[in-house]
């Protein structure tokens, strides 16, 4: 039972000054202000000097990091959601990109197995798979081989319950309409991306039950004024939930902007489409079975294609906030609530509630991350 107390806390009724939050093991029992909710006895007090408590990010969309990709190893989950705390990250969904069969059976059993003792690091909410049913003329780093169109075969097995949380696929492919309508019937959240579908298409996508779009612009036809296409699509249906990567490379800052006036904070959840080389110096790194070439700011292969990034999530923040001149609240939207939302989990992840999990993140004026607490429990050592 743990008093936190003297912080700014980002709780769903807007910033609290002088606030302050109880918990009782890994969950929020009771949010206020600091002069009416008192540390009730019994609780340790912890003086958090001023900083801002904010709910723990969620990251959608991660092939890897610290060296480790999740597509050529799925059994290095663990050890990189350890350290994406570093990074303010409390939940992420681990992407598999288009790959053999057995690595999909393999990322499945590694949930199934659990984190090993002790393991206090982000939790894994599910598994992200992008593809294999993506279109061959907008793989962008996929290898061509591993693509197919959807296959009941494989995406029967996909469901909430055997750790599937996401799906990206094209909607334009054959049988994907049929794909989408049971992968959402088993409690999975399809995504559009990856995709050459026209706005008929994408619409059709979005009626069969797609809730989202992957990595707005990127792997799809740019947005045209006669052929608006899936971005078209994504930015003007009320529905859709888009993901973006703002690290000011994978999509100019003025079209972040641009996005931004039409998703709004309700509609705009940033991913950082990390790959094996975030929190690592420059170099060649796996994704995937491709060779990426990481230089200070971006990942490609040979032929000069994206092939992820080496954003994290606290810097896509401060980048929000300085491509489209948005709040600190509005911008945090985009990493807590929305993806929780998205994802069914708003009732406990995603922001400081009371009944939600203790799962939030200490920054500093400066929106560096301070200390990260997961499931009540603080997992980074106190800033000194
Ligand atoms: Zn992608």
């Amino acid at each position: 039972m743990i008093y936190l107390h003297n912080a700014t806390i980002f709780s769903p009724h807007g910033p609290l000054e002088h606030g302050a939050l109880t918990l009782s093991e890994d969950k929020i029992t009771a949010v206020g202000d600091s002069d009416q909710l008192i540390c009730p006895p019994g609780f340790e007090s912890v003086d958090t000097m001023g900083l801002m408590i904010v709910p723990g990010f969620v990251d959608l969309q991660i092939n890897g990091g610290f060296g480790k990709d999740f597509t050529s190893d799925p059994g290095s989950i663990w050890q990189v959601g350890k350290q994406l705390p570093y990074y303010g990250v409390t939940s992420f969904l681990p992407t598999i990109i288009s790959a053999p069969f057995e690595t999909y059976l393999q990322a499945q059993k590694v949930l199934k197995n659990g984190p090993p003792e002790g393991y206090h690091g982000a939790r894994v909410l599910g598994l992200h798979f992008e593809g294999p049913f993506i279109n061959p003329e907008k793989r962008g780093a996929h290898d061509p081989e591993k693509i197919c169109p959807p296959d009941p075969e494989l995406y029967n097995s996909w469901s909430l319950a055997s750790f599937v949380r996401l799906v990206t696929l094209a909607p334009e492919l054959p049988g994907a309409i049929t794909a989408i309508e049971n992968l959402v019937r088993n409690g999975v959240v399809v995504s559009a991306g990856h995709s050459n579908a026209s706005l008929s298409q994408a619409q059709a996508g979005f009626d069969a039950g797609i809730s989202y779009g992957t990595h707005l612009f990127n792997a799809m036809p740019p947005l045209d004024h006669r052929q608006p296409g899936l971005a078209g699509a994504l930015l003007s249906d009320s529905r859709l939930i888009a993901g973006m990567i703002v690290d000011g490379i994978h999509i100019h800052p003025r079209m972040v902007d641009l996005a931004w006036r039409m998703l709004g904070e309700n509609r705009t959840s940033m991913v950082t489409d990390a790959m094996a080389a975030l929190g690592m110096p420059a170099g060649q790194y796996q994704l995937g079975e491709h060779t990426v070439h990481v230089d200070s700011s971006s990942a490609r292969l040979k032929d000069g294609k994206l092939a992820g990034s080496l954003l994290s999530l606290d810097q896509a923040l401060q980048n929000l906030i300085a491509f489209t001149g948005c709040s600190l609240k509005e911008a945090l939207l985009t990493v807590t609530e929305v993806p929780a939302h998205l994802l069914k989990m708003d009732h406990s992840l995603g922001s400081l509630a009371s009944g939600a999990k203790a799962d939030f993140v200490l920054l500093t004026a400066e929106l560096h991350v301070a200390q990260v607490w997961i499931g009540g429990r603080n997992v980074l050592p106190a800033p000194g």
